[in-house]
C-alpha cells in the first residue's frame, strides 16, 4: 500500500476492509494420516506448492506456499489446515515475484498439456477412421461420420483456443 502511494505520489490511504482483511502469513499443512492421495489439492494449487501422486500421501512445500487457501475446498477429507508462520518468515518481495513466475509457468504448462492431449486424441481418432475405411463393418459409414464430426468439433475448439491465446 505504501509502495503504491509512493509510486503514485499520493498520501497512503487505509486498506478498505471490504476488499479483504490482511493476515499474517499462513501456509497450508496436510495431515498425512488422513490424506487419501486423491490429487485434488495439487490440481487446485496455482503455484505448484504441493507434491504427491495418486493414492500417495501429499505434502505442502512450505517455502513455496502463498497461503491462498485454494487447496482447502477441494479436499474431500478436510485434511488441510492453515498454519500461522512466525513473523520472521513473512513473505518477501522476491518470494512474491518467484510465486508469480511459478504461477505463469504452471498456466503455460497446463495449456501445453491440454494441446498435447488433444493432438494425441486426434491422432487416435484418425487411426480409427483409417481402420474403418478398410473394415467390412456394416455400420462403418455411420461410425466414420460420428468420428469425423467429433474431430471437426475438436479442431474448432483448438482453433478457438489458439486465437484466444494469441490475443494480447
Ligand atoms: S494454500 Fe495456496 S499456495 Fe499453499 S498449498 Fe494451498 S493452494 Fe497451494
Ligand atoms: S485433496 Fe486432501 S486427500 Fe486429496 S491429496 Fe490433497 S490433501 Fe490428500
Amino acid at each position: 500500500m505504501l509502495k503504491l502511494a509512493n509510486l503514485l505520489n499520493k498520501p497512503p490511504k487505509p486498506i478498505d476492509p471490504s476488499c479483504g482483511i490482511t493476515l499474517e502469513r499462513h501456509v497450508a499443512v496436510i495431515e498425512p494420516e488422513h490424506c487419501i492421495g486423491c490429487t485434488l489439492c495439487i490440481k487446485a494449487c496455482p503455484v505448484d506448492a504441493i507434491v504427491g501422486s495418486s493414492k500417495r500421501r501429499h505434502a505442502v512445500i512450505a517455502e513455496l506456499c502463498t497461503g491462498c487457501e485454494l487447496c482447502i475446498p477441494p479436499c474431500p477429507v478436510d485434511c488441510i489446515d492453515m498454519l500461522l508462520m512466525p513473523a520472521h518468515a513473512n513473505w518477501t518481495t522476491e518470494q512474491a515475484h518467484a510465486a508469480r513466475a511459478r504461477m505463469h509457468r504452471r498456466s503455460e504448462r497446463l495449456v501445453r498439456q491440454k494441446s498435447e492431449q488433444s493432438a494425441r486424441l486426434e491422432s487416435k481418432a484418425i487411426q480409427k477412421l483409417d481402420g474403418l475405411s478398410e473394415s467390412m463393418d456394416p455400420d462403418a459409414a455411420k461410425k466414420k461420420a460420428i468420428i469425423e464430426a467429433a474431430l471437426a468439433r475438436a479442431r474448432a475448439r483448438r482453433q478457438q483456443g489458439n486465437s484466444t491465446e494469441s490475443k494480447p
